[in-house]
């Protein structure tokens, strides 16, 4: 085992400390042989994933697996990660409530912090109450589980995020998939569920992978239409769309009709933690029956502290929202104007198209060569042909950041002929 310690808190001079290799656990058996065979199959399906890993905070410039590189594929929106007033915050919260909080939220957990943190979401997102979960996987899927029951039907965009198809796998409820921002097919599975006790129509607000909006004014239409209840997970809008960042129901100017708001405190403001914000009495269902709320130990208070400095920030210091979507532009602009296929992202989220699964590992790597780090994203995430490195400029990067990357991207285009 090796230990990297930093004692200089600068990146040329880093002190090695070596410590002898120990072998762990002598097992006795060889029950997880299989483990081996499965991660080959893995690796001879190009699938096998490496941890990349950060020696420096999550910044708009880190050292990455050694090296230093512009960061250009965090959720870090905002800048929010490493900012100083949520070190603060976080600072000020150990010494005010300890470190942990020491049981589950239901039974010894919840501390006023806690409570604070759910009243100022609340009044952000301008819903009635708001209730959060460790984190967004566990928000979607406590939430469809304690929901949606066998005589009810789900409505699920085809490309909505893994934790939200977790929770509806959890569930005994019908599943019905429509085409990727189909309102057509929406429309036509409504009609078929008509025999449903409840219907849920889900969708993510701004689809992770391309980047597009779910088209929320109209399915909230077709929601009110066919008396269906509507999910929004606004994980890659909250902080990024609407006025102080409030996300795509403030949008598309929605309040009070989408009946669940979702949202992660993890990707613009910087924390961690996921969140469902709507009536009270769903607040107060969720409470009894989210098994993955129940079952969880509450957040440490520093972390709430910071995710509340989070929310206050992105509403009084409008810059960073502002250096997000401009940063964004430039970007965007410059990689259309060298002839990238960008696709039809309407957000932050950039993707580059660079076609089969084998080039978009071969751009990333390229990329990272040269000093920029953004992740390959190829099937099964994303169909076959459609394989990209996957952008997200962030507030916190300069026009330095910007332009050299720019730039790496013109040299490592050029020479792979993506223009
Ligand atoms: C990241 C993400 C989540 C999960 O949020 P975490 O807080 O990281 O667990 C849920 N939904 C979408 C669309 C996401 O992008």
């Amino acid at each position: 085992m090796r230990f990297l310690l930093d004692f200089t808190k600068s990146w040329e001079i880093f002190i090695y400390l070596e410590i002898p290799e120990v072998s762990w656990g002598n097992y006795v058996n060889n029950r997880t042989d299989f483990l081996k065979e499965m991660i080959q199959d893995l690796k001879d399906k190009n699938l096998f994933i490496e941890l990349p890993v950060l020696s420096t905070e999550q910044k708009n410039r880190v050292v990455l697996n050694g090296k230093e590189v512009i960061m250009m594929c965090s959720n870090n929106y905002l800048g929010f990660a490493n900012h100083p007033r949520l070190r603060a915050a976080a600072k000020e919260a150990i010494d005010c409530w300890g470190y942990g909080a020491g049981a589950v939220r239901q039974i010894a957990g919840t501390m006023e912090i806690h409570i604070k943190l759910e009243e100022m979401l609340a009044e952000y997102k301008r819903t009635e109450a708001a209730l959060v979960f460790v984190a967004g996987i566990a928000a979607n899927r406590g939430t469809i589980q304690a929901l949606m029951g066998e005589e009810d039907a789900i409505i699920s965009d085809e490309l909505n995020h893994g934790s939200i198809i977790d929770g509806v796998r959890l569930t005994k409820s019908r599943r019905m998939v429509y085409p990727h921002l189909n309102t057509e097919g929406l429309k036509k599975a409504l009609q078929e569920t008509k025999d449903a006790r409840r219907r849920l129509i889900i969708t993510d607000g701004v689809f992770s992978m391309d980047g597009d909006i779910a088209p929320l004014d109209r399915i909230v239409e077709l929601a009110e239409e066919y008396d269906a209840m509507v999910m929004v997970d606004d994980a890659h809008g909250d902080g990024v769309l609407g006025k102080d960042g409030r996300g795509i129901i403030d949008h598309f100017g929605l309040e009070g009709r989408v009946d669940i708001d979702m949202g992660t405190l993890s990707k613009a403001f910087g924390s961690l933690g996921g969140y469902i914000a709507g009536r009270q009495e769903l607040r107060e269902y969720l409470i009894n029956t989210a098994r993955s709320f129940i079952f969880t130990t509450a957040h440490p208070p520093c972390v709430t502290a910071a995710t509340m400095e989070a929310l206050r920030m992105v509403q009084d210091e409008p810059q960073h929202l502002r250096n997000l979507w401009d940063n964004t532009k430039y970007f965007k602009k410059a990689m259309g104007n060298m002839g990238f296929d960008i696709g039809r992202s309407q957000t932050p989220i950039t993707p580059v198209m660079a076609g089969e699964s084998r080039m978009a590992m071969d751009l990333s790597r390229q990329l990272f060569q040269e000093g920029l780090f953004a992740k390959p994203i190829v099937f099964p995430l994303v169909a076959k042909d459609k394989s990209r490195v996957r952008i997200i400029v962030t507030a916190q990067h300069t026009r330095e950041d910007l332009d050299e990357a720019i730039d790496i991207f013109e040299r490592v285009g050029k020479r792979m002929k993506l223009i």
